[in-house]
């Protein structure tokens, strides 16, 4: 059973004479495991295309199956719960709370979901930030982290809850390039030793040549290498 499957995907913006065609026939399958990256020019449909792949929007047509559940039949409740339960969210502005440290941030979506009470989410939290090399930092809030420390912060956040699917906008997009590998080398890491599908939008050929699999969306259709 694929994680994810969409069929048919069809997503428009504005309507009539205005109307921009973001995704046109989109057709795309994710595998247990599998770490892709999504690759185009600016415009081409990355972000409609991530968005809709995490429930945030909905296409106009065609379906997608997650885990053989049919998303596009579920109320907005039912996609809530499928996205705190199942999915994690990588930004390429990091997305931190600026007024928590490092600790809380991680623990944030545990509490907000009542996965866990907060001493099981706090001791799970800081699992998370030992796991991606911040073990001394878990009391510092983003304004006192680097870049690269603040996207780490916020790939324990992704991940606490083990989701089956971390979907990533631009990750490293703000990251100098000695700090975008580590930061490619950490996600690589987490994949194989998770199994955590990861599907990740980038200009980066480095992180495309490192992903299993690349897929190149244009003018919004997919071209599958
Ligand atoms: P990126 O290229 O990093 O994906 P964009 O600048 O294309 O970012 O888009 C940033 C946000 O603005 C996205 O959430 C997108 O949906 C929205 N957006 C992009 N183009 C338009 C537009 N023409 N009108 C309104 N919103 C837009
Ligand atoms: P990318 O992430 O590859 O830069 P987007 O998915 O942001 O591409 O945009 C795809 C197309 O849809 C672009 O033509 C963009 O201008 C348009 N678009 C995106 N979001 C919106 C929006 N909210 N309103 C109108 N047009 C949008």
């Amino acid at each position: 059973l694929p994680v994810i499957a969409l069929s048919g995907v069809n997503k428009s913006y504005g309507r009539n004479e205005n109307s921009v065609a973001a995704l046109k026939a989109v057709n795309i399958e994710v595998a247990h495991g599998e770490f892709i990256a999504l690759c185009g020019p600016s415009g081409a449909g990355k972000s409609t295309l991530l968005n809709i792949l995490s429930g945030i929007d909905r296409p106009d047509s065609g379906t997608i199956m997650f885990f053989g559940k049919m998303l596009t039949a579920l109320s907005e409740q039912q996609l809530a719960v499928i996205r705190s339960h199942y999915l994690g969210f990588i930004f390429q502005a990091f997305n931190l709370i600026p007024v928590l440290n490092a600790l809380d941030n991680v623990c944030y979506p545990l509490l907000l979901n009542g996965h866990c009470r907060k001493k099981e989410a706090r001791a799970r939290a800081q699992h998370y930030l030992d796991s991606v090399g911040l073990a001394q930092l878990a009391d510092r809030k983003p304004g006192q982290l680097s870049g690269g420390q603040q996207q780490r912060v916020a790939i324990a956040r992704a991940l606490v809850h083990q989701p089956k699917l971390v979907v990533a906008d631009e990750p490293t997009g703000n990251l100098d390039s000695a700090t975008s590998e580590a930061i490619l080398d950490l996600l690589l890491d987490i994949n194989q030793q998770t199994g955590t599908a990861f599907i990740i939008s980038t200009h980066s050929a480095q992180l495309k040549a490192r992903a299993g699999r690349s897929i190149d969306i244009r003018d919004g259709q997919i071209d599958e290498n």
